[in-house]
């Protein structure tokens, strides 16, 4: 139990979270779930939960609880999160860090830390005007702060590198404005349990990367001692 790592990784959009998970699951080996990727991943196989989910997810709001919570309630009870797991983009509301707990209890386990990286509003609107990702893989890449070698194709597999949807101007405010009201609460919510970890997300991938590693490393120490 006490070298378990429970990780979720908290923030306003395109404050770096998948950009992180994608190096903390090299480190640390833990299975990652994402639920924006599990949502479209949804949506491009037209399943029942892509074709609800998609309206929400257009416009830059929430898709309900009820369409998301199991989904993860289910994934952490899997073999391969025994160790440990890191969720990116989960949970989103309180309701959901509620029923994240429950699970979790029920199977004697807890969240270890939330990792919260911190990002001022206009930054966030520079970091998603600015976000392409690839159509295969999902691998994000920034035009100005982290550009492919070359235009418009994935440094990884040479696929096309897109635009998201809802990563155009007149979504991102809204966006901005369900965080705030919705999602920002959890700050609170872990602090008060004292399992928040703060980052400056500010900071370059790397630098961010060492200070969430560094933080991490201590937190094992702590567990074990
Ligand atoms: P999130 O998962 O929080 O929405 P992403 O990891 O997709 O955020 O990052 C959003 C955008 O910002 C991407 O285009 C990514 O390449 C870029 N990015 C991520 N971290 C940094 C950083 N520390 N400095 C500059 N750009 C970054
Ligand atoms: P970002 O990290 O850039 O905010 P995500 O890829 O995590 O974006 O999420 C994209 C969209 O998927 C969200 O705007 C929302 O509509 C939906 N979504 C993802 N995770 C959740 C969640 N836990 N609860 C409700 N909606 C979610």
């Amino acid at each position: 139990m006490s070298q378990e790592l429970n990780l979720i990784l908290l923030g306003p959009p395109g404050a770096g979270k998948g950009t992180q998970a994608a190096r903390l699951v090299q480190d640390f080996r833990l299975p990652w779930a994402s639920t924006g990727d599990m949502l479209r991943a949804a949506v491009t196989e037209g399943s029942d939960l892509g074709l609800k989910a998609k309206g929400f997810m257009d416009s830059g709001a929430l898709v309900p609880d009820d369409l998301i919570v199991d989904l993860i309630v289910e994934r952490v009870a899997q073999e391969d999160c025994e160790d440990g797991f890191l969720l990116d983009g989960y949970p989103r509301t309180i309701p959901q860090a509620d029923a994240l707990a429950e699970a979790l209890e029920g199977l004697d386990r807890k969240v270890t830390a939330a990792l919260l990286v911190e990002l001022d509003d206009e930054e966030v609107i520079r970091r998603l005007s600015g976000r392409r990702v690839c159509v295969t893989s999902g691998h994000g890449y920034h035009l100005d702060f982290d550009p492919p070698k070359h235009e418009g194709v994935c440094d990884q597999d040479g696929s096309r590198l897109v635009q998201r949807d809802d990563d155009k101007a007149e979504v991102i405010e809204n966006r901005l404005e369900v965080y705030h009201a919705q999602t920002e609460p959890l700050v609170e919510y872990f602090e008060s349990r004292g399992l928040l970890r703060r980052f400056d997300g500010s900071r370059s991938q790397t630098e961010v990367h060492d200070h969430i590693r560094a933080a991490l490393a201590t937190l094992r120490l702590e567990e074990s001692a």
